[in-house]
Parts: C-alpha cells; sequence; structure tokens
C-alpha cells in the first residue's frame, strides 16, 4: 500500500483533477507555452471530462525544439562517453521509480487505464531506462578482415534527432521503449505525444532532466498530430522517425518522411490471432485469452483479438469465457475496476459502430455488445467487454481492428486450419497459441506471418524482447538490441596500411 498514491487518487477522484500537472512543452530544458499561444483541454475518460489544459504546439514550437536538439548533439551530449550515457539513464530509471505514485495516477487518469496496469508501464518505462543504460557502452562495430594490407571496421554512430510520435494507448511504455534507446545511442529526441494523453511524456522530460540529461537533449511538444506531428515527421532536420499509431497516419507519416528520406520506425496496428488447440490448459488458455483481450479495454495494438479455437472444444470454451465476464466490473480506472473506459469518446463510438455492424449483419454475441453505462460513473466512456462469433475469413469483424474489448472468435479443424485462419488478414503483429504439444506450438509459431509469437502465455517477455510487425502492421523493431540499432548510422572504414 502507498499513501502517496492514495491521496493521489483520493484527489483526482474527488476534485476532477490533479495539482501540480506540468504545463508548456518541454524545450530546451524548461517548460514554455506555445509560441502562438494556444491550449487544448485532456479529458478523464472515466468521468467524460475535461480534467486539465496543455499546451497546443504548431510549427514554430516544433522548430524551437528540434533547434534545441540540434544544439544539445553539437554540445556535451555529443561528447559524452557511451559509459556517461548509460549513468544518466540509470538515474532516470531511478527517479522514475522514486515518482512511480505519482506518474502512475497521472497515466490512469489521463489515458483511462486502470490504475494497476499504469503502475505496470511505470515499473516498464524504469524497466527500459535501466536495460539500454546497460547497452550504452556495448554497442560496438566490427573489425572486417581484408588481409595484411588493409584495417576495416564498423563504427555505430548516433543517428541524430530522433522524432518519437507517441499514441494515447500507452502513453509512458511508449515514450521509454522509443526514447531509452536514442538516448543510449547518443540521439537527441522530439517527442510528440498524443493530444489525448500528453501529461507522462512531460513529466518523463523533466525527470531525465533531473537525472542530469543537458538541456535539449530530450524535448516535448504536445498538441494535434496535424498541427504539431506533421510539421515535426515534415521537418528537414529530423533525422529518424518512430511512430506508433494507426495504420491510415502511419502512410501518411511514411510519404512525409519520404520526402526528407527520412528513416523510420512505424508501429501500426494489429488483428492478432490467439489459438487455443484442442489440448491446452483449459484454464490457462481462459486467462491467457481474457488478459489478451482486455489488457487496457483491449486499446493495445498487439491485444489477441481473434480467439481461433479448435472444434471439440469451442462450445465449452466460449460459454466459459462468457461466464467470465458477466461478472466483470466495469468502471474508473482509478478504482482499479476489471474493465475501465475506453480514451475517447470518438474511440466508444468507433467500437459501437464496428459491433452493431456485426449485429446487423447477423453475427451472435456471446457476451457484452453494448456501450455500458457503470452507476458510479455514468457519464464516462465504457464497452461491455464482448465476444463475437465470426461469419467466415472476410467477416470485417475478423479483418478490422477494432481496439476495443471486443473478441472475434474462428472455429476451426486441427492446426493447418488454425495457421490458415492466423494468416488471414493483412495485419501481422503478433500471433499466440495454446497448446501442451510443442511441435504443434514450433509449427505454428514458423508458420504464422508476425514479428512476435507468444505460447501459452500471451504478453510474455518484456523490453529484452525485440517487438514490431510485419506487413500492414508496418515495420522495423523496438525494444531489445535490436531496436537500439534503430537510432545508429553504420560507418564503415577502412584504411590501406
Ligand atoms: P488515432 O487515430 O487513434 O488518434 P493516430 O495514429 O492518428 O491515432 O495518432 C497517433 C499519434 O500520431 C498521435 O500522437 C497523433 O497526434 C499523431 N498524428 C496524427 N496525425 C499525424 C500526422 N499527420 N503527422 C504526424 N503525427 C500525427
Amino acid at each position: 500500500m502507498s499513501a502517496v498514491r492514495d491521496s493521489l487518487v483520493e484527489e483526482a477522484l474527488a476534485t476532477g483533477t490533479l495539482k501540480g500537472l506540468p504545463d508548456g512543452h518541454f524545450i530546451d530544458g524548461r517548460f514554455v507555452a506555445s509560441e502562438a499561444g494556444g491550449r487544448m483541454e485532456s479529458f478523464d475518460p472515466g468521468r467524460g471530462a475535461a480534467f486539465a489544459g496543455f499546451a497546443a504546439g504548431t510549427a514554430a514550437d516544433v522548430d524551437a525544439a528540434v533547434a534545441a536538439a540540434r544544439r544539445a548533439l553539437a554540445g556535451e551530449w555529443g561528447r559524452a562517453t557511451p559509459a556517461e550515457r548509460g549513468r544518466v539513464l540509470n538515474r532516470l530509471a531511478a527517479l522514475i521509480r522514486d515518482n512511480a505514485d505519482r506518474l502512475a495516477v497521472v497515466e490512469s487518469l489521463d489515458s483511462g487505464k486502470r490504475l494497476v496496469e499504469a503502475e505496470g508501464d511505470v515499473r516498464g518505462a524504469a524497466r527500459a531506462f535501466e536495460y539500454y543504460a546497460g547497452a550504452a557502452d556495448k554497442l560496438h562495430g566490427a573489425s572486417i578482415p581484408l588481409g595484411p594490407d588493409y584495417v576495416g571496421f564498423t563504427i555505430e554512430e548516433p543517428i541524430g534527432v530522433a522524432a518519437q510520435i507517441i499514441p494515447w494507448n500507452y502513453p509512458l511504455s511508449t515514450a521509454a521503449r522509443g526514447i531509452a534507446p536514442a538516448l543510449a545511442a547518443g540521439c537527441a529526441v522530439v517527442a510528440k505525444p498524443a493530444e489525448q494523453t500528453p501529461f507522462t511524456c512531460l513529466m518523463l522530460a523533466e525527470l531525465a532532466h533531473r537525472a542530469g540529461l543537458p538541456a535539449g537533449v530530450f524535448n516535448v511538444v504536445t498538441g494535434t498530430g496535424r498541427e504539431a506531428g506533421a510539421p515535426l515527421t515534415d521537418h528537414p532536420s529530423i533525422d529518424h522517425i518512430t511512430f506508433t499509431g494507426s495504420v491510415d497516419t502511419g502512410i501518411r507519416v511514411m510519404q512525409t518522411a519520404a520526402k526528407h528520406v527520412t528513416r523510420l520506425v512505424l508501429e501500426l496496428g494489429g488483428k492478432s490471432p490467439l489459438a487455443v488447440m484442442a489440448d491446452a490448459d483449459p484454464d490457462a488458455a481462459l486467462n491467457g485469452v481474457m488478459e489478451a483481450i482486455f489488457e487496457n479495454a483491449g486499446q493495445i495494438c498487439s491485444a489477441g483479438s481473434r480467439l481461433v479455437i479448435e472444434r471439440s472444444i469451442a462450445d465449452g470454451f466460449i460459454d466459459r469465457l462468457a461466464g467470465r465476464m458477466e461478472g466483470l466490473s466495469i468502471g474508473h480506472g482509478l478504482r482499479n475496476p476489471a474493465i475501465g473506459p475506453v480514451n475517447s469518446a470518438a474511440q466508444l463510438a468507433k467500437i459501437a459502430g464496428h459491433v452493431e455492424q456485426a449485429k446487423a449483419a447477423g453475427n451472435i454475441i456471446h457476451a457484452g455488445g453494448n456501450i455500458a453505462r457503470p452507476s458510479n460513473a455514468a457519464d464516462g466512456w465504457f464497452f461491455q467487454p464482448t465476444v463475437v462469433a465470426a461469419r467466415g475469413v472476410k467477416d470485417p469483424i475478423v479483418q478490422e481492428e477494432i481496439f476495443g474489448p471486443v473478441l472475434a472468435v474462428q472455429v476451426v479443424d486441427g492446426l493447418d486450419e488454425a495457421i490458415a485462419a492466423a494468416n488471414c488478414t493483412d495485419y501481422a503483429l503478433v500471433a499466440g497459441i495454446y497448446t501442451r504439444d510443442l511441435s504443434k506450438a514450433y509449427r505454428y509459431a514458423r508458420a504464422v506471418d508476425a514479428g512476435q509469437v507468444y505460447i501459452n502465455e500471451y504478453f510474455a517477455g518484456g523490453i529484452e524482447v525485440p517487438f514490431g510487425g510485419n506487413r500492414k502492421s508496418g515495420f522495423g523493431r523496438e525494444k531489445g538490441m535490436e531496436g537500439l540499432r534503430s537510432y545508429c548510422k553504420l560507418k564503415s572504414v577502412v584504411a590501406r596500411i
């Protein structure tokens, strides 16, 4: 139990906001107002009401942030040794842990996610900085044998100024998984958090400054995608873009990056299959399916949003699943219910639209299917945990990313059909399988097109494991040592001796 956390939760629930939230962009080591003076509001999804204002940035703020990042690279940060960079990141990890309660409560209030999940995200953010702190001085090139008359070697140089476009579903953890390797590699950063969830990224930048990161190395510009995100991705002085968000916006970002030949990593959507074979441990599989789709009310690109299940166990499994859902509590994220709100009114309308379309098309709804109005949070944005039977592979409920607590069920006969079902969408982010038969598990892992495959535990692993997608789910990898390479440019040096 934490007294600090409890009093912050009480303050937020009693007053509808929190005192001491960061205000302004964080540019060159300090908070500044927008040059054009613009302001926006952020909403508490559990109450469906605004709780705090923040700066609405424009191209002028982006210019200032990128210029600060350039200066920082030309200064002390550019000369810091890898070990010194690692020490700063370790101090930041410690400061994140020292401020974990406040970060988690702000994250929960701003995004709507359950407080326990926000606490997990904060722990994950601290781990990301700790992991890459340890990697900063182990990132080395290779020597290349060219015979007695030459010396050849490669150098991993920092790519320069790295732009980070961050989504609203995992504001702090997405920021950390991109910014930690960028800093470890020696880059400077300009981050643009989502306009729905600006606060924890600003808090992170301030903590980084307190940890000893020189001014200008880590800047944050808040505001909309159009006014602040687009000028950042279109900036000629940006050397790399890490974008996490929707496919449509990702395509736009890629088109913009192409104008300047800017390198990028795209982490886009998913419609990830979770196969449950007849030989699986039924309790572990049930828990796994629940977690895969209800984590953050289904608003996670790697959600296991399609249950691919063997016919012989399908009816019993779906009955148990539907039964478990009946009892799930729904409410404000800070009260730690089983299911929290979705992030915005627009997102709620989108989820409801998908489910209404399925109902109209005749899909059987095994559980849920409607907007929820919990008695203690009647004005918040909630959707019932929902299970929908699919009508074949072309069914929109199978093909379209819903980004909410809606599970589509595809019934199959045997492993080959499970693999075919797993591969039936344009996305290729994650795939999971529950089975006691390791040959089946590995065959599935090899045959499914996905950036990562989870066997007998969905979401297994952490910052150590490379993460990313194929096809419409994007390209490039974050996390792990692979994530560090995004922020490096390789130089080959050959000398005749
Ligand atoms: P959603 O549609 O769910 O809000 P987006 O993919 O549009 O998801 O948003 C993800 C992030 O991309 C947010 O930080 C958003 O502000 C930003 N963004 C939106 N449009 C653009 C754009 N044209 N250029 C750069 N960033 C953008």
